[in-house]
């Protein structure tokens, strides 16, 4: 079973560029385009949170390094 995973937008470094997107295999990703950062453009979200795999392929292709990919177990735990 992959590895779960999670990750981390900038989306003020993000431009919206949509690699992400189509380098994922899970089709976890998206672009928000009901919203813009403040340089007025779209920016990448994660849709599927369930989905990621933390297979790195949207951060290894940023060109903005905007991506940052967390490994399940690599998230601080919650206080209960
Ligand atoms: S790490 Fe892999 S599975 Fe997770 S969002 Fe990025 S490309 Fe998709
Ligand atoms: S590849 Fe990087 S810049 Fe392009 S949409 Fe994804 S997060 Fe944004």
């Amino acid at each position: 079973m992959p590895a779960k995973g999670y990750v981390e937008i900038d989306i003020e470094r993000c431009k919206g560029c949509d690699l992400c997107v189509l380098s994922c295999p899970t089709d976890c990703l998206a672009l928000n385009i009901s919203d813009t950062n403040s340089y007025g453009l779209y920016y990448a979200y994660l849709k599927e949170e369930d989905d990621c795999i933390a297979c790195m392929n949207c951060s290894v292709i940023c060109p903005d390094a905007a991506i940052t990919v967390y490994k399940k177990e690599d998230q601080p735990k919650q206080r209960s």
